[in-house]
């Protein structure tokens, strides 16, 4: 043990638990310290029983190759843990853009040609407009917006396809919304192959999909797992080690949130930590509904926001889990408006949205709120967003650090690895 590199990893999220798993796979000494009592961060479960609930509906797509990998690593099949569906935004009374299985360029082609809610000129230019932005690999100016990206494209496509995909992928309103961002998502769900645009929606709840198997596994490869202990400082020793609140380690990925991040590197690294604090967030709300008998057309459904219908999405959770059957979750992403008139107001708009536009065998009730303040970063046009290399030996991992994807999944898992990569030397005994 004594010659391996011992390698401290601050914040057990799925950034901080990827770059766990991968450092245990080169032969490094792992410790994780996470400040709550249990794994997962924001991809998390929050309550237990028959009431379990996820801290917020999370979707993956095909594309996400390294979380799937993670799953994989960690035993858990992504064929069981996850509903796969060919891309669709279905909506209550409209049939949406409805891809089939296989490569998911043909497929949305012929899907945008089917569509029978637009009239033929909306379809030719999305098609026009996709070509061109795949002509130009797709690549766009820094400053560019998702709205102002799109100005060319009829309003019904607007409406249906371009905002919801974009408050879904960015978490950001496409007239904030980077460009450059939402075409990369876009590239990667229509070119990464087959599949790499289906829905991937966990039939677990988020604490089972990946924490618990994690912590599991890192359990079982001989990683030490500090709970609910929070780290408060962070400071150079000698020789190129690193002090986490006193303990010596030899490299230290820092995989808590931009704001603790910003904290601990305050004084060591001023400007990276200036970076990461500079970030702004965008809100996600999760109302929790109840309706013994009702189901939804499909286990996802788009639904029309308005001034007075905060809702994008509604998820049918019993047709992802039987034992479920009769809860559903609707979705306020890129939710500051709302959070600003208060969880009550949102609360009541959703279930009042939700009796509007979907039909119920029952009347539903509310369940549970809950907002995540700082769901994500706001994925702004021009965004500066903090490197992964802080110091040598200290790396940073979160879905907010500066890579292809907005603050996802994916990108915290890609960061977490790539993190662990760069702080363990190339064989991690030394
Ligand atoms: C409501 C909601 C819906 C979302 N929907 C989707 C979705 O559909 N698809 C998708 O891909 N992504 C979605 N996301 C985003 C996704 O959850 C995040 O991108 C991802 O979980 C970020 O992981 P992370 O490890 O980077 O950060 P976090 O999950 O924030 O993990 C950081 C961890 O560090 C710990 N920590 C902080 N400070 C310290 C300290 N000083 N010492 C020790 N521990 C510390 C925290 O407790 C936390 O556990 C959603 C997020 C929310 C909130």
């Amino acid at each position: 043990m004594a010659d391996r590199t011992r390698l401290a990893v601050i914040g057990g999220g799925w950034a901080g638990l990827a770059a766990a798993v991968e450092a245990c796979q080169a032969g490094a000494e792992v410790t994780l310290f996470e400040m709550a009592s249990a794994p997962g961060g924001r991809a998390r479960t929050v309550s237990a029983g028959a009431h379990a609930l996820d801290n917020g509906q999370h979707i993956l797509i095909g594309a996400y190759s390294a979380s799937l990998s993670l799953l994989r690593t960690l035993g858990v099949d992504p064929a069981m843990a996850l509903l796969r569906l060919p891309l669709q935004l279905r909506y209550p009374e409209q049939a949406g853009l409805q891809l089939r299985a296989g490569h998911p360029v043909p497929s949305f082609a012929l899907a945008v040609l089917r569509h029978a809610g637009w009239p033929w000129r909306a379809r030719l230019s999305l098609l026009r407009h996709c070509t061109a932005w795949a002509l130009r690999r797709f690549e766009c100016p820094e400053a560019l917006s998702v709205a102002e990206l799109c100005m060319g494209l009829a309003d019904e496509v607007r409406a249906d396809l371009v905002w919801p995909l974009c408050v879904a992928a960015l978490n950001t309103p496409a007239e904030r919304a980077s460009a450059r961002v939402f075409l990369r998502v876009l590239r990667d769900a229509l070119f990464s192959g087959p599949g790499s645009a289906d829905l991937l929606l966990p039939r677990l709840g988020l604490s089972d999909l990946l924490a618990h198997p994690a912590a599991a596994w890192l359990s079982g490869h001989g990683a030490r797992l500090r709970m609910s202990q929070r780290v408060e400082a962070l400071h150079a020793s000698d020789a190129g080690a690193w002090l986490v609140d006193g303990e010596r380690f030899d490299a230290v990925v820092l995989a808590c949130s931009s704001v603790e991040a910003a904290r601990l590197t305050q004084d060591l690294a001023p400007g990276w930590s200036g970076l990461a604090r500079a970030l702004r967030f965008e809100p996600i709300v999760t109302v929790y509904l109840e309706s013994p008998g009702s189901a939804l057309p499909s286990p996802m459904l788009a639904l029309r926001e308005g001034p007075a219908d905060p809702a994008q999405f509604a998820f049918d959770l019993g047709q992802l889990d039987p034992r479920r059957s009769g809860q559903f979750s609707l979705v306020v992403s890129g939710a500051a408006a709302w959070t600003a008139r208060g969880l009550d107001a949102c609360a009541a708009a959703c279930l009042q949205q939700a009796q509007r536009q979907l039909r119920w065998a029952s009347t539903p009730r509310l369940l549970r709120v809950l907002a995540e303040k700082r769901a994500t970063f706001a994925c702004s046009p021009g965004l500066a967003r903090p490197g992964s290399a802080i110091a040598p030996g200290l790396y940073a991992a979160g879905d907010y650090v500066d890579g292809p994807y907005p603050a996802t999944l994916e990108g915290a898992v890609r960061a977490g690895m790539a993190a662990a990569r760069q702080a363990l030397p190339r064989s991690a005994s030394r």
